[in-house]
């Protein structure tokens, strides 16, 4: 069975927090916030995954060259 999670779409990571809003009594959309460092990614649009998905996403990202390292 898959397992669909939310995650960020910047970063593709599950900590994120949901803040319900409520304006006046009205209900609106709830946004959510990442809560990863150096991210800070929020908005109203968060994807929902699957896990195994995120898996593959987490390691693309992972793979992305690193800046060359300045040796002397
Ligand atoms: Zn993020």
């Amino acid at each position: 069975m898959t397992k669909r999670i939310r995650v960020c779409p910047k970063c593709f990571s599950s900590e994120i927090a949901e803040t319900k809003n409520i304006q006046n009594g009205w209900k609106v959309p709830p946004s959510y916030a990442c809560l990863k460092e150096g991210c800070g990614y929020s908005g109203t649009v968060f994807a929902e995954l699957e896990t195994a998905d995120v898996e593959k996403a987490m390691r693309v990202i992972n793979a992305e060259p690193e800046p060359e390292k300045a040796g002397l």
